[in-house]
């Protein structure tokens, strides 16, 4: 049994391991190469914890007999290399958390969707009066919730970093919303390495478990034959009819019951009355309702929590109506896949800010659907010569601005009354912005001022 634990990123999830591993007897230290916040520190501090900032010594963490690492810490950084040279088990939180729990587990994973399904997941379920936690890159850390609470549910949004480093952890119920390209920096390069890092989820469940996943994505079903799940497999698919999971027809959501249609027992209901707007907001709505009925969770609760959920901040967020002028702030869309989404839920003529740190994106997916609904682009970001490049042609009006309040200006004066001023950058937020948090904060601030 390991006793020596070292863990690597002081954050919300490193101080949580930290809490966690103390109150199950291990030895810790922990190092941040970067500066730790003040409260974690202080945290850190008064349980007696030994930690480092600004640095990494070699020998304080090889003499661990396992790691935990910080999801944001490359595989390649060179403490992590020196330490898998020496055999040293590297894992992750999810992993560590997961060893000392009973509960049960729904885990979301996906390019796009995680943090929408994830919380409306956590919606139904406390609305249904289970005793669940909230974990994973949302809110407070998993293992802190596992050393100090005792719920019998956690949902845990997961990305593809913090799979990497699990092993034994095993979802009884796995969501994979979609998958298109992204973070391939992180994956040589590789789609099929990310492709695979995203199954992690399904790699040790059993017959006894639940794969919900999404029937229209191409990748998912073509990697579904590759890969090996045990779990039994429920879709959900938009526009065509399924015979499990869960399917949209003709703006109707049909939640069947587990395992065979039983027409008496499905659920209906119009999507219109859904909380969340736009396909993809129903890929998110479904799989969050196969989720619920795999729990056994009543209609009338389903029903009822697809109705009430309040949005995630940032995500196709409506902001406000000036002058017949509608903004909406969908500062997390950081790639092309969820800005596509936006677009496509947009009923009228678009004002689009768009731009900022450009991942090596391919904007040719978005070129039916701008020449269709927008009008001017207004690129935020400090180079827009490939926003230009895509669209220039296909659009009345393109400029440039270097602000959010410059961009919601620009973006007012050449809007109509009935437009709507989208901001869905499809772009990393770094250039201009500390993240797509702020990027948002400033968009709304900007759009009250006016
Ligand atoms: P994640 O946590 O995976 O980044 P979010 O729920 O935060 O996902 O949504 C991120 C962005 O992706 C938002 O701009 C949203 O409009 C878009 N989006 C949400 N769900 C989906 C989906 N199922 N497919 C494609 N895009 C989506």
């Amino acid at each position: 049994m390991s006793r020596h634990l070292v863990i690597l990123g002081a954050g919300e999830s490193g101080t949580g391991c930290a809490i966690l591993a103390l109150k199950q007897g291990f030895s810790v230290f922990v190092s941040d190469s970067g500066t730790i916040k003040e409260k974690y520190a202080a945290e850190l501090e008064s349980l007696d914890v030994s930690f480092e900032q600004g640095k990494h010594t070699e020998s304080m963490i090889l003499d661990a007999d396992e790691i935990i690492k910080s999801p944001g810490i490359p595989d390649k950084a060179d403490i992590i290399v020196k330490a898998r040279a020496r055999k040293i088990p590297v894992i992750s939180e999810i992993e560590f958390a997961s060893r000392y729990t009973n509960a049960k587990h729904v885990g979301i994973t996906g390019t796009n969707g995680k943090t929408t399904t994830t919380m409306l997941c956590y919606h139904i379920l406390k609305k249904a009066g289970l005793h669940v936690g909230l974990g994973g890159n949302v809110g407070k850390s998993y293992a802190r919730q596992v050393a100090e609470n005792d719920y019998e549910y956690y949902v845990l949004e997961l990305s593809s970093f913090q799979l990497d480093n699990t092993y034994t952890f095993r979802p009884n119920i796995a969501i994979l919303s979609n998958i298109t390209p992204d973070h391939m920096d992180r994956y040589n390069y590789e789609f099929q390495n990310y492709i695979d890092s995203k199954f992690r989820i399904a790699m040790n469940q059993t017959k006894d478990d639940y794969f919900i996943y999404c029937a229209d994505d191409e990748i998912t079903v073509k990697n579904l034959t590759t890969h090996k799940v045990e779990a039994e497999k429920l879709p959900f698919a938009y526009g065509k009819v399924l015979d499990k999971g869960a399917y949209v027809i003709n703006k109707e959501f049909h939640l069947l019951e587990n395992q065979q249609i039983n027409p008496s027992n499905q659920l209906t209901m119009f999507i219109n009355d859904f909380a969340l707007k736009g396909i993809h907001n129903c890929y998110n709505s479904m799989a969050a309702a196969i989720a619920a009925n795999v729990l056994s969770i009543s209609k009338d609760v389903i029903r009822e929590s697809l109705t009430d959920f309040q949005n995630v901040e940032h995500r196709l967020e409506y902001v406000a109506t000036i002058g017949g002028i509608e903004f909406i702030n969908d500062s997390k869309a950081t790639n092309v896949n969820s800005t596509w989404y936006a677009l496509e839920s947009m009923d009228k003529p678009v004002v689009w800010i768009v731009g900022g740190v450009d991942k090596g994106n391919d904007y040719t997916a978005l070129l039916p659907l701008v020449r269709e609904k927008v009008r001017v682009i207004v690129c935020l970001g400090v180079d827009n010569h490939k926003i230009h490049a895509a669209f220039g042609k296909d659009v009345d009006l393109i400029l440039n601005t270097t602000s959010a309040e410059e961009a919601v200006q620009v973006a007012k004066r050449f809007a109509n009354k009935g437009d709507t001023v989208l901001l869905s950058p499809a772009c990393a937020s770094f250039d201009l912005f500390a993240n797509y948090e702020d990027r948002g904060w400033q968009f709304k601030a900007a759009v009250k001022n006016l």
